[in-house]
């Protein structure tokens, strides 16, 4: 394993996401214990150090597997904890950041964590956090009695919002979405270059897009790598060479399923520096990143002007979003979850015709709407 020093402390290049733990029975809160305790000794014994998860992973269970393995294998002197305080549903009178904490540190077993994150923070979350629950006294006295060691925020908006929340507080460090395919979104290149010149390093998740970037059964990506002569190279190690040769990185997480994908990450990390990425591999990202490009199945703009006059509500530029993925991946199961919580009324358009009339682009909605659904449903 390869280490990034922080602080003075040795922290693993390859972190691991407990986002995508098996489970059993298709059941998001029954993860495998079994299987999960076989990947996290392995992740252990070959020098893996950082363990992200959430309040809300695996519906709690990421939390509580995690103290769990630590509780019954006497490794949480060995091991950084990252988890995250839940940011959804701060209108509720029921959200208190200061009972989920609690409550984290009891799933987790442990009287600290190392590595405290404000959960994807987008819209005006930072602002409602600091004005209505007085987060920052008592994040400092939270840090100053040691009980979070590390205090930093994982991101979803865009650019100016990132470098307004990167300025706006004494972060140590930051997590952002970051893989060669959406490498001008979100934070981007220009978040990594502004958080390196402020001194945070940052976490990067997604680093494989959540395994839309392996493309299953797309022979034209596997032509694009032999012809640059990465035959060899799985697109796993590309993607993730990719990531791991940026400079002013923390860890790189990866939302690992399987031991087959913890051994074939390790394997991966362990041969990948900072500036390792080749001229070959860099000409082979940029020939997939065209394809990606022109792969747009819907040339939906994400404008919205359909979305306000539709009587029935319905998510029309979301729909377009996920199908495109969907369709720019060969990989409608990565859509899924998504599309199915945001998607699920698309049946009930009764085909009016506003959102037609709205459309710059002239897109035949209704019709589209049902290439969707065939799609995705
Ligand atoms: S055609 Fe369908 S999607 Fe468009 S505004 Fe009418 S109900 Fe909504
Ligand atoms: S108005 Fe047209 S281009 Fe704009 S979001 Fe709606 S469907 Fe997409």
């Amino acid at each position: 394993m390869q280490y990034q020093d922080f602080r003075g402390e040795r922290i693993s290049r390859l972190g691991f996401g407990m986002m995508r733990l098996p489970v059993t029975g298709g059941d998001q809160a029954s993860v495998d214990y079994r299987k999960v305790e076989e990947m996290f000794l392995y992740a252990v014994e070959h020098g893996i150090n950082y363990f992200d998860t959430a309040y809300p992973y695996h519906e709690g269970e990421s939390e509580r597997t995690l103290g769990r393995l630590l509780d019954e294998h006497h490794l949480r002197g060995e091991v950084n904890i990252a988890t995250k305080l839940f940011t959804l549903g701060m209108e509720k009178p029921e959200y208190d950041p200061r009972k989920m904490f609690a409550e984290q540190l009891y799933r987790l077993r442990t009287d600290h964590v190392d590595f405290y994150l404000m959960h994807g923070l987008h819209g005006d979350q930072w602002e409602t956090l600091k004005t209505r629950f007085d987060i920052i006294p008592w994040l400092d006295s939270l840090r100053r009695e040691g009980i979070i060691r590390h205090i930093g925020f994982s991101f979803h908006d865009e650019l100016p919002k990132f470098k307004a929340i990167l300025d706006d507080y004494d972060w140590e460090f930051a997590q952002i979405q970051y893989n060669y395919a959406d490498h001008r979104i979100q934070a981007g290149d220009e978040g990594i270059a502004y958080a390196r010149q402020k001194g945070v390093p940052l976490t990067i998740m997604e680093p494989l897009k959540g395994g839309s970037l392996i493309f299953p059964d797309y022979p034209e990506m596997d032509e694009i790598r032999r012809k640059h002569g990465l035959a060899k190279e799985s697109f796993a190690e590309l993607g993730l060479r990719y990531v791991l040769s940026q400079e002013g990185l923390l860890t790189v997480l990866s939302g690992m399923s399987t031991i087959g994908q913890m051994k074939e990450n390790i394997d991966i990390v362990s041969r990948a520096e900072t500036g390792c990425f080749t001229g070959e591999e860099q000409a082979c990202v940029e020939e997939i990143r065209e394809v990606l490009r022109q792969a747009d199945a819907i040339p939906c703009t994400g404008c919205k002007y359909c979305v306000d006059g539709c009587p029935q509500n319905i998510a029309i530029p979301d729909a377009f979003r996920f199908y495109n993925e969907a369709k720019r991946y060969h990989n409608p199961a990565s859509q899924k979850r998504g599309y199915d919580r945001s998607c699920s009324n698309l049946a009930d358009c009764v085909e009016c015709g506003q959102c037609e009339e709205a459309c710059p682009q002239h897109l035949e909605i209704p019709a589209l709407l049902k290439t969707v659904r065939a799609y995705l449903d």
